[in-house]
């Protein structure tokens, strides 16, 4: 396992980090249940293995993970690892929910502080929310009474967003970006994990694989992975990619079984910060080119198109059939349909006013695709 300063703070992390939103499951009635014995396990392998980062949060199994990671950390593993929960942030209605939900976590956690305590999921309309609530003052306050050691913020907006929250609290100890070889320019974007380094604000980045998608190639990606001098597989590459960044302490991977643990253990066990060679980062780019060229419609997402008079949810079509043909992955798209269908968003809605396709920037068919997507998918 490799280990970095994790910031300034004067400690090391592992550069795997074990995220703990995709834990083995089993049946419980109709319900899926975490598998607690299976994971409990899980967790301290990796633990004993070298991994000495856990992650977890409010949501996460709907509410079960933080208990099953509390669980895991007794018998002395709790001291081995960084530990890091998340305020539901959309769950704080008033101020003094904040402290509400920190205790109630610590309680689930079974222990007296966690290492980080971030702010889940942010973006503009919660950060506006969250000052409005005098969030510095209860962070401040929980550093100050040992419930948190330091601050963080996870995120899911644009790079302005994330400059404004990076500059809205002087005390940030890290934030956790969404951050893979497809999303360099999305979100929080390497321009904004640059200027977080800049700031000494270390960075976690989740979703290296994108959702696990970057670790089943189509074919076309997987030959150019085949023909390349340097081989590494579909994962190793995705890892290799964040794990080159000085800024980045731990890289998330929420695994779900212990096959992946013993895999990426073996990952990270020579993932190097500047181990990519100048080819390597070509390389890299190129893959992502061939991912880009797969997508058939041009859609930039800036929804200027939107609201359609109709309900048609124009962008969030073209988005997901874009991903689709990305990743080979048609049914996908035939169920995401269909949902659209049942919640009234999709193209059978629309009357061809037209409306869209005068202020597309990117003179988009919109009514062609629309017409051809529903011809195609529309649920029987
Ligand atoms: S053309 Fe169709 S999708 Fe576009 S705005 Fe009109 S109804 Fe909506
Ligand atoms: S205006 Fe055009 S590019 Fe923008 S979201 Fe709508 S379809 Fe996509």
């Amino acid at each position: 396992m490799q280990y970095v300063p994790f910031g300034s703070h004067g400690f090391q992390v592992s550069r795997l980090g074990f995220g703990a939103m995709r834990l083995p499951t089993r049946k419980e009635g109709d319900k899926n249940v975490v598998d607690r014995e299976q994971a409990i396990q899980m967790i301290r392998h990796a633990i004993d293995e070298g991994v000495s980062y856990v992650d977890t949060a409010y949501p996460y199994h709907g509410g079960e993970s933080e208990i099953v990671v509390g669980q895991a950390l007794q018998g002395g593993y709790r001291e081995k690892v960084t530990l890091t929960t998340k305020l539901p942030v959309w769950a704080v209605n008033e101020e003094k929910d904040m402290n509400r939900l920190l205790d109630e976590q610590l309680k689930k956690l079974d222990v007296p502080y966690v290492d980080f305590y971030l702010l889940h999921a942010m973006g503009r309309d919660r950060l506006e929310k969250l000052q409005a609530f005098h969030y510095r003052d209860f962070l401040n306050q929980a550093v100050k009474d040992g419930r948190i050691k330091r601050p963080g913020f996870s995120f899911h907006d644009n790079y302005q967003c994330f400059l404004d929250i990076l500059h809205d609290y002087d005390n940030w100890g890290m934030a956790q970006i969404q951050f893979n070889y497809l999303d360099d320019k999305n979100q929080a974007t390497e321009e904004g994990l640059r200027a977080a380094g800049k700031m000494g604000v270390p960075i976690v980045v989740m979703e290296p694989l994108r959702g696990g998608a970057l670790a089943v190639p189509p074919p076309d990606v997987k030959e150019m992975m085949e023909n390349y001098p340097v081989r590494r597989s579909a994962v190793e590459w995705a890892f290799a990619y964040v794990a080159n960044f000085a800024e980045v302490a731990t890289i998330l991977s929420g695994m779900s079984t212990e096959e992946q643990v013993d895999d990426n253990l073996k990952i990270f066990d020579h993932l190097t910060v500047g181990g990519l060679s100048e080819a390597d980062i070509q390389f890299i780019r190129a893959l992502k080119e061939k991912y880009l060229s797969r997508m058939p419609i041009g859609c930039t997402g800036c929804r200027y198109c939107m609201p359609c008079p109709n309900g048609v949810g124009i962008p969030d079509i073209f988005h997901a059939y874009n991903e689709a043909r990305m990743f080979d992955r048609n049914e996908g798209f035939a169920r995401h349909y269909a949902r659209m269908a049942q919640d009234g968003h999709d193209a059978s809605r629309c009357v061809q006013c037209g409306a869209c396709e005068g202020v597309c920037p990117q003179h988009l068919p919109i009514i062609d695709w629309l017409q051809k997507l529903n011809t195609e998918y529309q649920p029987k």
